[in-house]
Parts: C-alpha cells; structure tokens; sequence
C-alpha cells in the first residue's frame, strides 16, 4: 500500500512535470502565507488581463507590478489571479491556490480557482500557445481536484459587470472546443495515472 502510494506519489510529480509552472521565486514575487482554512477548489474560472499587451514586454516585471498594485492600491492578500497565462504559453503560478481570489466585481469567487491569460481578447485572438496552455492547465488542475470540465466558466458568466475573458477567448466556452479539448486531457490523466490501472479487473484466466 505505501509502495502504491509512494509510486502513486511519483507519478504524480512527473504528471506535473508535462506542465511547468513557473513559480512566485522564479519572477521575483514576494511570497504569501495562506491564514485560515484554505478554500476548496470547486470552480475553474477564466479571465483575461483587459489590457493590450505588446509582445517583448517583460512578464516577470508586469507579475511584480502587479504585485504591489494588488497590495498597494486594492489591499489586496496578492495577485487576484492564481495562475497568468503569456502569449508564448509560459505559465507563472501566482497567488496561492488555498487563498480565494479577489476581484473588482460583484461575484465572489470564493472556491474558484482563476487563471488569467496576458492580452485583451476584445481586440486581439488568444495564441495558440496560450490556449493549449490553458487546456493542460485546466485538466491538470481539474485532475488534482477531481473536478470534471464542467467545473470550466469564465469571468463575465459568474458576473454582469465584465466582458473578461473577451469575446475571442469567450469564443472557445461558447463553441464547447475548450470543454472538449479539457475533457480529452482529463480522460488521459486518468487512464495514465497508476490507480486507474490499479481498478481496472484483470484479464480472465
Ligand atoms: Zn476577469
């Protein structure tokens, strides 16, 4: 049992490794104790920047200015955001996933679970690069919580007040491509993880 567990355990480190998370240190972010019970991940929740963002700019100084601006001027714990998003498909890790987000909003995205993608996709389309970045960082996420993609909204369907993730990234909710895709990876997670094959009954002899 230990033996499944430890070999269960290790796997689970190399799932992850498919999918390299950038974390808080690596862009120089200060760290954030979690006080409290942390929240229960139930919703995976997307969002956009809302702002153009120009190709070149410096994503470890945006994260660190929005940081501050969080802190500074919203008072916020961190970063609204748990995961960003780049347009080359990099993914940064962001506030804690046990501290519940913020937003400007009227919903409370208490149990969410929110990932942000850099651009405005009002204006411009999503990468694709971005966007398959999002797919595995849903089903991973959905993985490890043992939610389905169901559990997938955006932003302006928990709230009236925004049109984030904008109609070009909203575009993949509304054409159920983004359910799709998240579902295929889930299902594969789960047929490559060992307790799948552990359930499964053996061959007859
Ligand atoms: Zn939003």
């Amino acid at each position: 049992m230990r033996w499944l567990l430890l070999s269960f355990m290790l796997f689970a480190a190399q799932l992850a490794s498919a999918l390299t998370i950038i974390p808080v240190s690596a862009w120089g972010g200060e760290p954030v104790a979690i006080t409290g019970a942390p929240q229960t991940i139930a919703k995976l929740t997307v969002h956009h920047q809302g702002e153009t963002w120009v190709d070149g700019d410096d994503v470890p100084a945006y994260l660190r200015r929005l940081q501050t601006w969080s802190r500074e001027t919203k008072h916020w714990a961190d970063i609204p955001y748990h995961y960003v998003i780049a347009p080359d498909g990099r993914v940064y890790a962001a506030r804690p996933e046990g501290l519940a987000g913020d937003t400007n909003t009227e919903y409370d995205p208490t149990g969410h679970l929110l990932v942000m993608l850099l651009g405005n996709f009002e204006e411009v389309e999503p990468t694709s690069k971005a966007l398959a970045s999002l797919v595995e960082l849903l089903a991973v996420k959905a993985y490890e919580t043992g939610l389905d993609e169901r559990a997938i909204a955006s932003h302006k369907d928990w709230s009236k007040q925004t049109v984030c993730p904008g109609k070009n990234l909203y575009r993949y909710l509304a054409n159920g491509r983004l359910y799709g895709a998240v579902a295929a990876r889930i299902f594969a997670l789960k047929e490559q993880s060992p307790s799948a094959s552990a359930t499964r009954p053996s061959p007859a002899p």
